[in-house]
């Protein structure tokens, strides 16, 4: 897709920190860290949001965030917790029409906040 800076990052042609990759998704740092190791899940095909899904577009890329926590978790041993976040459309405070899942690590010591 065209001017999809999540495509391009996908690409490899806009720069990212990579936290996990496969056949369908891929997942990489924000860059604007809420806590350390804030990461966004996105299908690798361009998916607006969550109403442009389908079942196995659903269970491609849904099915692996309990792995990619477990990547971060593994990252990032200090965690404690983890939010999962998914904005749809723009009154929901959606700003990348790519679909993306934010997971945001939680610590319980302040310091750990980037
Ligand atoms: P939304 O508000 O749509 O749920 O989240 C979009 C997220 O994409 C924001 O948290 C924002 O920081 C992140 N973002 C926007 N542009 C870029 C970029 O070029 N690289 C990375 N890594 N993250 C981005
Ligand atoms: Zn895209």
């Amino acid at each position: 897709m065209e001017n999809c800076i999540f495509c391009k990052i996908i690409e490899g042609d806009i720069p990212s920190y990579k936290v996990y990759e496969d056949e369908h998704v891929y997942a990489f740092l924000d860059i604007t860290q809420v806590t350390k190791g804030h990461t966004l899940v996105v299908p690798k095909k361009h998916l607006k949001d969550l109403f442009d899904y389908d079942d196995k577009d659903a269970s491609q890329v849904f099915s692996r965030l309990p792995k990619i926590a477990k990547a971060l978790e593994k990252a990032f041993p200090e965690m404690e917790g983890l939010n999962m976040v998914n904005n749809n459309k723009e009154l929901a405070y959606q700003t990348v029409f790519h679909s993306h899942i934010h997971l945001i690590p939680r610590y319980s010591k302040e310091d750990q906040f980037s």
